[in-house]
This record gives C-alpha cells, structure tokens and sequence, in this order.
C-alpha cells in the first residue's frame, strides 16, 4: 500500500474528489513510483520532484543507483529530462559508459561503450557496474555530491552552523559543502551505513 499526497497543479489530473486529499493506492507486486502516479492519472513528466517517506527520492529510474556511484567517487551524470538520442549524444562527446536497462538504448550506433543493467535493485545494480567495468580498485569513497555530481569541500563549522540541526551541532565538527548544489555533508548516522556498503563493494 502507498499513500500520495500531490502538490500544486499537479491536482489538475487528478478525479475531482481526490484533488488536496491523501490518496492511497493498494498494489501486490513491486511497483514502480512514477507507475503508481500515473495509475491515478499523472504522467510523470509533470513531476519534478517526488520525496518518498519525507525523503527526496532518486529512485524513479536509476537516480540511486547515480547516488551509490558518486558515493564511490565515480563522476556520474544522471539526467532524467534527456531523451535517448540526447543521452547517446553525451556519451559519445563526453567519452561516458552509458548504464541503463533500456537495450535498444543501448544498441544505437553512437554509444560505443555501454551496459545493460540486469538487476531493478540498486544495490545489485552497483555490484554489477563494479564488477563489470572492474572498478573495485579505483573506488575513493565520500568525495563527490550524491545529489549533482560535484566534488565536495572542506568548510568549517562555524561557517554552516546555523543550517546545523541541534543534534548535529553538538556531536560534529568535520564538514564539507557542495559547491553545486550547497548540500552539507558529515560523517552522521547515514555515513556508517554508507560505509558498509563500500565495504562490502570493494571486498
Ligand atoms: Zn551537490
């Protein structure tokens, strides 16, 4: 079961008596974000931005996957407004592996390295890219934005405090900043999980 609560005018596509409401959507088998909205009538493009659990979520293609791939320090475009030809086109100019479970994607003529991804779990999807492109050596965790791609800085304390909540404030004192998108980062309760996950790519 899902519950959606839709913002502003994308209430225009929605049955006039669900229109501001919470709405709740019943499923049985794994179910895709963007599937779920446009069941009740709100093509996905219209979307700009979907939080899952209060959380901004990545998820709708392959946007965690991005995240993990940033989290090892790989430098990683994730574009969800770009068509096939324009995605093959960036590929090619910027010498980059294009990853993505689309397969006729992947068979236009211009994109000369590429892979398929197998697995719809992200976290799988990161041991595959791992392994296939052999990239378990080459891993720098912990220095690039999960969010746009851009490699972080180092900013002192007082400089982000007053953006710091209290908890955060009293128990941490190393930070660095997005340049890109202003994003702080600090080594709290989502870093121990995300070094597991490091461990357990590179072993
Ligand atoms: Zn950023």
């Amino acid at each position: 079961m899902a519950t959606f609560l839709f913002f502003g005018r994308l209430n225009d596509f929605l049955a006039r008596d669900q229109r501001g409401q919470i709405i709740t959507v019943h499923f049985r088998e794994r179910q895709s974000v963007k599937h779920l909205a446009e069941s009740l009538g709100v093509p996905h493009p219209e979307i700009g931005q979907v939080q899952v659990n209060g959380q901004d979520d990545l998820d709708i293609h392959l946007g965690r996957l991005a995240a993990y791939l940033r989290m090892l320090g790989f430098d990683c475009l994730y574009e969800t407004t770009y068509d096939d030809s324009k995605l093959a086109e960036i590929t090619q100019q910027e010498g980059r592996i294009l990853l993505s479970r689309d397969r006729r994607l992947l068979m236009r003529k211009s994109v000369a390295d590429g892979y398929c991804l197998r697995s719809l779990d992200s976290l799988e999807q990161l041991s595959e890219v791992v392994q296939r492109f052999d990239l378990a050596h080459h891993v720098i965790p912990f220095h690039r934005c999960l969010r746009c791609n851009h490699l972080l800085e180092p900013i002192r304390k007082e400089v982000v405090l007053d953006r710091l909540e209290p908890l955060t404030k009293k128990y941490f004192d190393e930070f660095h900043i997005c340049p890109g998108c202003g994003q702080i980062y600090w080594k709290g309760s989502h870093y121990e999980q995300m070094q597991k996950i490091v461990r357990e790519i590179t072993s």
